[in-house]
């Protein structure tokens, strides 16, 4: 028993054994290379033993960092419920070998001060985020999406401010592009809290984050990749139809069945044919080929399954690429 709650997990003990784990910038912080997001499959509408099992599974194999927003679910809000439940139940013990991250920046409450990038929302949505979660403080807060209204000052001040009220470790922001993510650094160096990690969309079908990786390196600014499966597409689940269980079938707004198209599946066909040939799945090239030349820190999938994880895992030991293979992949996305 623990506070009152029977414990019924026992982590793997060797779960730290195969695992990498990569500093993020010049900080002491390190992420595991593989992350686990929690957008889709966590919130209210999900099976609480199911969400459980992949959260279990995550940590067992050494992924220790976990990202969440305020506005995850559905409804919005319930993802960070759901894991507050979730380390309640399971990780009390483990919350200090855990990197845990919320956002906010999107819609999240009616009225003038539940969206965007002012001062007044972020500190009060950081405030509801560490209630839900029942947490003191989260390790990352990230700005969720630019905002070119509310000056940067007022942004990054409201970041540096709950660095220093000790509610949040690092600061970071998502989708910023490299002009704003460079004038974010340099407010940030000024207010003496540096921005520590961008979170950019990154995969084979997305590459609009190659031009961010200059400021990331000049600023020493780390970087974690999200959907860099793009949401399921790069994966062989689509080569034979939409599966049924599948995000693209189910009722998410951001994978719809129409983008599966017969363009995309064939593009995939030949992908995973190199796949095959070096002995991955197709997931595992995928995250591969974020992870390859040392520009991202960490890749932040999601999963509806607890073998979605080892897959994901099974990535880290076949790093490599010939140029041979990045050549005919890069023919195949530029085709
Ligand atoms: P991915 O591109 O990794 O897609 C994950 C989905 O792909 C899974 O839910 C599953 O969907 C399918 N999948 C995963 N692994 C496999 C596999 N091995 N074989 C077959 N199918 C697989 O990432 P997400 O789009 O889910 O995003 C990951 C995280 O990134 C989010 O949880 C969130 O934390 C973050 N994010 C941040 C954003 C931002 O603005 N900052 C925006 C979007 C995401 P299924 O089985 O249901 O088909």
């Amino acid at each position: 028993m623990l506070g009152g709650i029977l414990v019924t997990y026992v982590p793997n003990e060797a779960r730290y054994n195969e695992m990498k784990y990569n500093r993020l910038g010049n900080s002491g912080l390190k992420l595991s290379a593989i992350s686990l997001g929690l957008w889709h499959n966590f919130g209210g509408v999900d099976q609480f033993e199911k969400q459980r099992a992949i959260l279990r599974r995550a940590f067992d194999l050494g992924i220790t960092h976990f990202d969440l927003a305020n506005n995850y679910g559905p409804p919005a809000g319930s993802a960070e419920e759901n894991f507050g439940m979730h380390l309640k139940k399971d990780f009390a013990a483990y919350r200090d070998e855990m990197v845990i991250s919320t956002k906010a920046g999107y819609y999240m409450w009616p009225g003038p001060y539940g969206d965007e990038g002012s001062k007044k929302y972020l500190v009060s949505s950081l405030d509801q985020s560490l209630k839900r979660m029942g947490l003191d403080y989260v390790d990352i807060f990230y700005h969720h999406r630019m905002d070119m209204e509310t000056s940067l000052e007022e942004t990054m001040g409201a970041l540096d401010l709950m660095v220093r009220q000790g509610k949040v470790l690092y600061a970071g922001v998502s989708n910023y592009n490299p002009e704003r993510l460079k004038k974010a650094s340099d407010i940030m160096k000024q207010l003496g809290t540096p921005l520590l990690i961008h979170q950019p969309k990154y995969s084979m079908f997305a590459r609009g984050a190659e031009d961010l990786f200059g400021v990331h390196e000049e600023e020493r600014i780390g970087s974690i990749a999200f959907s860099p499966l793009a949401q399921g597409l790069l994966t062989d689940k689509y080569l034979n139809g939409i599966p049924t269980d599948s995000r693209a079938a189910g009722a998410s707004i951001f994978l719809k069945e129409e983008m599966v198209t017969p363009e995309v599946v064939a593009k995939v066909r030949k992908l995973n044919d190199i796949a095959v040939q070096s002995g991955q799945t197709m997931a595992q090239m995928a995250l591969a080929w974020v992870l390859r030349g040392g520009h991202i820190t960490s890749v932040l999938i999601g999963a509806s399954k607890e073998k979605q994880i080892d897959d994901a895992v099974g990535a880290l030991a076949n790093p490599d690429f010939t140029a041979t293979e990045l050549a005919q992949i890069d023919k195949i996305l530029k085709d």
